[in-house]
Parts: C-alpha cells; structure tokens; sequence
C-alpha cells in the first residue's frame, strides 16, 4: 500500500496485557474524520474478547482508507483497506446512519481476523463461512451498541428487500453455491445477508452458551486451517451434541421458505394448536426442495396483552422438540416437516400469537391475522420486532387493499385504523416524550411504511404505479389528519444545545426528520418554510440531508424554489467533500417525482459526475436502480435502456461493478409482460455487445433464463 498518506494512532491493551497499536492512514484533507473509527475499533475489540472471547493477535493493526474502492472494506490481515465511505464520519458531513456503518464495517472487518483470517475458506463456493458469520457477528456487536431492536429491524428490511427478490429471481442461488463463473457475482446477498441469518439460526437453536461453546470449539479446531461450512457445522454439533444433518439443508437449497401457519383452539379442553406447513418454491437447477430444520420463536399472549408462561411451571405441557428460551416467555419450536402440529394445554382462553419473534428464520410467514388482532400486538407484543411486524403486516395489507381500489377504479379509501395506530405510536411519543421509557428509534421507524421494492417483492405480478400512488396516499392521509401531533413531535425532538452522538439523541433525531417527511406531504407553505429553515439552520448532516432530502421529494409548487436554492447551496458549500457530495447526488436519484429520470441523466454530464469513481456511480446511478422503483420501472422502458446504458459503458473500464448494478433487469419476473419484454430486451441488447466481460455475461444471461428452462430435464 502506498500513497501520500497521513495518520492518527492509538493503543489497545487486550485482555491478556497486550499492548497493540492502532493506525488509520488517510489522505491529509480526510485526516480530521477518522477519530470515530478509531473509537469502533477499540469497541469492536473489547467486544469480541467479551463475546467470543476472541483476543487480536498481533503488535500492530491498521486501516488505510482510499476514495476509489469497488467494495466497501476488504479485510487483509493486519491492515484492513476500506473505501472512504466506511471509515469517515464527522458531525457536519456525516448522517447519524452514516456513523452506524462506520462503526459496523470497521467492526466486520476486525471479526474478520479471526472469522476469516485465522480460520479461512478453503475454496470460494465457502465464502459465507466467513461471510455469513462475520455479518451475523457484526450485527450482534450494532445491536450491543444501539437499539437492539431496531438494528433487528433494520437487518430484516434489508434482508427483504435485498436478499429475497434475488433469491425469488433468475440468479437464485443458495449460500454455498454449486458453480460460478466469475466469484466476484457471489458477493452477494445471500452469500452474506442470508448466511448470517443461517447462522443465527444455529445460535437460536442453541442458546447462546452453547452457540458459544460451538464457536470455541470451532475457532479452536481450524485456527491456521483453511475450512468448509461443513467444518462449521460439524463444531456446533461436536461441541453440543446436537444433530444438524436436516439443517444443513440451508447450504445447499435455494429459495425463501413459506411457513403457512393456523390455529385452532378448543374451549372445553383448554388445549390451543398450532399447525405449521412449510414450502419452497422452485428456484434454478433446483425443482423440488425437502424440508427445512429451522427455529419458530413465539409466544401467546392472554387477552390483557401478557404472554402467557409457557416455561417453567408449564415445562411438562410444552410440546415434544420445544425449548423455552430462559430470558424471555418465548418458546421456540423445531420445525422439521411438511406439516405438523403443536398443541398447547392448559390455555385459559383463546390467545393471539406472536410467531417468528425476532423474526427467528429467513422466511415468509402467513398467518391469517385481523387487522384488529395486528392492532392489539402492535400495543402489547413484548417481543419489540413483532411488534414493528404487526404494524409492518397491517400498513402492507392497507396499501394491497388501496391497490386493489386503483386497479378496479374505486374509490381510495385509508382504514381508519391504520391512522390509529400510527396516532398512538405519536401520541406515546408525547406522552413520554422526556420520562425515557419509550424507544424513540423504534417509534420512528414504526412510522416507516415498506419501501416499494418490497411492497412488489409481496405481489404476484407488482403492478408498480398503484403501488405507489397507494403508499403515498397512505402517507398523504397520515400527514393531513395527523398534522397537530406530527408538529408536536418536531418541536418537542428538536436538538437542544450542542450536537451530541449517543443513542438518545440519535433516536430523537430519527423520529423529528421522520414527522418532517410526513409534514412535508401535503402542499403546505408554512411547512416548506420550517424545512428550509432547518436546512438552514441545521448543525449536523443527519437534519441537512432530511431537510434537502424532504425539500427534493415535494412536488409542493411552494417548495419548488426553494428546493433548487437548497441544491445549488448544498453543493458549493461541500464541493470539496466527496462523500457529502455522493449524498447530493444520491438524494436526487431517489425521488419518487415523475422528472427524475431525466435529472439523472442531466447529473450525469455535471462536472462532479465520474463513472470511475465507484463512490459516484453508486450514488447517481444504482440508487436510481435499486431504490426508485417507480421511475425505474416507468412504463415506456426508459429506465431500462438508461441502465443498460450505463452497464455497457461500465463494463469497458470496471465490469465488477457493471455486473453488480445490472441485477435490476433480471427481476424481471415480477413485472406485466409490457415491462418483462422490455428488461428482456435491453439484457439481449447488453449480451450482444462485443467483448463483454465474463463477469457481465455470467449476471446478464443467468437473468435473461427463465426459471422453468434451468429446471432439470425430466423422463
Ligand atoms: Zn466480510
């Protein structure tokens, strides 16, 4: 590694009395942004000799950041190299989310040392190994750190709306695949998102101390040795005496499970079933898949919202091949059939259950709930994630009610109840707005309706204009009737005095810009003012980027002003700053307004604009694909042929990357035929262009292979 590089340094002492020392190596005008990765790092350190009891090895450990990097960090021993926009983090440049990657990739990369390096894959179809457990370790020393959660939460999301549609797609492929042609298309979400949940559910059929004992004994087992996932497995179940050979089938098979589950429950006997029916659909080379092992967490609540005990003074009535986790009322269940039945005794009333707490295995859960049942575990579920899901399930199942309306041409009608809710998250915000009882993280992101990528992952054939128009009259009708108390919110979480960075005052800020969106919705001068009144005022990039963010997605006539002297202020203010200047752009390629295509390609030819900057390219051009999913798939293709543009382009200077940003057109099997022709076309138009890399050929004619001609020939 060698540059013009500056650097700050610090020490560690490890548990055994060692002193290591610390380097970040930057460029000189980035060098008074590194004090916050510095800070992760000794956190992450500390953190893992705690948990795994993992202590670093040698005298020295460094990090070099650099502004042109394909990935996000790589993790070479003893000096890890990261992309810029890992590592740096400063108030004024840097969004409170910002600051949780940094302090999550630096994390990653260090587990690495020992998930990865000291213990290392013998080949690359193990690359979720190191992958899937490194992530799933990343993810667990986040939720240390912050709201526990809300990182679930947020892990989940991504997991829906990144892993699922691959895994629902032409590219399909399980965490340990069977072929490649280029490795570098496996750095994948499944690979890594998937994999962690694969370990994590190994953790949750153990128990912590005895997925501690596994990780001991695999760690001391491999350590210098280049493994399997094989290896892995093969040490939970030595260090336990536990039998996986089922679960191993999450390895080896593709595809997100459907766990369809009913209830039935019997008054004269106080006996309450549960049936669970599991399947998975056909994927690639895979037409017929056996049952999974995987973990169902639950519990059931009474009709005053307790869980009922289904531990301890209840041990002999639970049922065979359950386990009742020692923390919480929580039970979690082995399911290893087809079909099969638990029935509960002793069950004094009819119960409403809480399924798949902490969502406890990578799969789409059906249960027939009422919107009045979702309401209720959304007030009493004492598992936080179920809770969020209750209010996720109800908001989806409105908007797929709101669709329907569009598409028969009746009239948009908003249940009432869905505005309920989200009144009495806002209210209990109020309420307990300075006693600190209430998570003021989870209340904002209980006010997240689901992104449109996921909204169409849930449909057969996603119809995206009425998606849209129905989450946003969703939104409209949750800004205008909850005006007073979405202002109330605002006021009350504004920043008192200094900027600080601790949980409390990332969780205030989170829920004031998330009422600001709403505020925001309808044509309102008074609120366009008080969001360039923030944006002006604001000390912080987390209300900057809100402010510009809320001003751009207006389609208010009285923000339109307004919202171009913000841009032209934004950007000559942090022209020096590239990460900052990413945000610009990448704010821009996100919204949701009819003209954006057309602004992105007009961003393209701005003197800021580089396609060799990954960094760049990433924020101008993979937010438009992957994040905007109305204007990317608008119905006359144009957002196609832009992308395919863009990769045929790409593909000439940096095909990594180009294979990556094209995944979007292979998802092409969730859209009407209009539209499967048209991303059909441009990936034809893509593979017949001359010299393509192998890394582009690989994506493009996967995705262009419908499922059925990949299945295995029969007779
Ligand atoms: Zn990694």
């Amino acid at each position: 590694m060698a540059g013009d590089l500056q650097h700050i340094e610090d020490k560690f002492v490890t548990q055994s009395g060692r002193e290591v020392t610390l380097q970040i190596f930057t460029e000189a005008h980035n060098i008074d942004k590194v004090a916050y990765a510095m800070t992760s790092l000794k956190n992450a350190m500390a953190w893992d000799e705690k948990v795994y009891g993992r202590e670093y090895d040698l005298d020295i450990f460094m990090i070099v950041a650099v502004e042109s990097f394909n990935m996000g960090a790589m993790e070479n021993k003893g000096l890890n190299i990261f992309n810029t926009s890992c590592v740096l983090a400063r108030p004024d440049t840097t969004t409170d989310a910002g600051y949780q990657r940094v302090e999550g990739v630096v994390a990653h990369e260090y587990f690495h040392n020992w998930s990865g390096n000291r213990v290392t894959c013998r080949d690359w179809f193990q690359l979720s190994l190191k992958e899937g457990f490194t992530v799933l370790r990343d993810q667990q020393f986040s939720s240390d750190m912050g709201s526990a959660t809300v990182c679930r939460i947020n892990d989940v999301a991504t997991l829906r709306t990144a892993q699922f549609p691959e895994d629902a797609g032409p590219m399909a492929h399980s965490i340990r695949p069977d072929s490649y042609i280029e490795i570098n298309n496996f750095y994948t979400a499944t690979v890594y998102e998937k994999g962690a949940e694969v370990v994590r559910m190994i953790s949750t059929l153990l128990g912590p101390d005895r997925f501690r004992l596994g990780t001991d004994l695999y760690f001391d087992r491999h350590d210098g040795q280049a493994v399997t996932t094989e290896d892995f497995v093969k040490a939970m179940e030595d260090a336990n005496d536990i039998d996986l050979s089922q679960f191993r089938l999450w390895y080896r098979q593709a595809g997100t499970p459907v766990l369809a589950i009913s209830s039935d429950y019997d008054e004269g006997a106080n006996t309450y079933t549960l049936h669970v029916e599991q399947a998975c659909p056909a994927t690639p080379g895979q037409e017929s898949k056996e049952p999974f092992h995987l973990p169902l967490s639950l519990g059931l609540l009474d009709e005053s919202g307790q869980d009922i005990a289904l531990e301890e003074n209840r041990r002999p009535a639970c049922p065979e091949g359950a386990q009742a986790s020692a923390r919480k009322r929580d039970l979690v269940l082995n399911i290893t059939q087809d079909k099969e039945s638990f029935t509960f005794e002793n069950i004094e009333s009819n119960p409403i259950p809480s399924l798949l707490r902490g969502f406890s295995a990578p799969v789409k859960l059906e249960y027939d709930y009422t919107r009045d049942e979702l309401m209720f575990l959304m007030s009493h579920d004492s598992d936080g994630f179920n809770r969020w899901e209750a209010g996720q399930r109800l908001a989806v199942d409105v908007i797929q009610e709101i669709v329907r309306q569009i598409q028969t041409g009746a009239e948009i009608v908003v249940d009432d109840r869905l505005v309920k809710a989200c009144e009495n998250n806002l209210n209990q915000a109020i309420e307990h707005d300075r006693d600190g009882s209430i998570d003021k993280a989870m209340i904002a992101t209980m006010l997240v309706m689901s992104q449109e990528t996921y909204l169409a992952e849930l449909a057969k054939v996603a119809d995206v204009d009425a998606i849209h128009q129905a989450r946003e009259a969703v939104r409209g009708e949750i800004a205008t009737r909850l005006k007073g108390l979405l202002l109330s919110v605002y006021k009350l979480n504004q920043d008192a005095g200094q900027y600080q960075l601790d949980a409390k005052a990332i969780a205030r800020r989170s829920l004031k810009n998330m009422a600001l969106s709403y505020l925001m919705q309808p044509n309102d001068t008074e609120m366009v003012s008080l969001c360039i009144q923030q944006f002006e005022k604001a000390d912080n990039m987390t209300d900057t980027s809100a402010a510009i963010r809320a001003l751009v997605n207006s389609g208010a006539e009285t923000a339109q002003a307004g919202k171009e002297k913000a841009l032209t202020g934004f950007f000559n203010h942090w022209s020096d700053e590239a990460l900052v200047i990413d945000q610009w752009f990448s704010i821009q390629a996100a919204c949701p307004l009819p003209d954006t295509l057309q602004r992105v390609k007009t961003l393209m030819t701005h003197s800021a604009f580089d396609m060799k900057n990954p960094n760049r390219m990433r924020s101008l051009v993979s937010t438009f694909a992957f994040q905007n999913n109305v204007n990317f798939h608008q119905r006359n293709g144009g957002g196609y042929v832009f992308l395919a543009d863009r990769v045929i382009e790409l593909d000439a200077i940096n095909p990594q990357m180009a294979a990556r940003i094209l995944s979007p057109l292979t998802r092409w099997g969730k859209y009407d035929e209009q539209r499967q022709d048209l991303m059909k076309a441009e990936l034809n138009r893509i593979l017949e262009t001359e010299n393509l890399s192998e890394n582009v050929f690989e994506v493009a004619s996967k995705g262009l292979k419908p499922v059925e001609v990949l299945k295995p020939q029969s007779g």
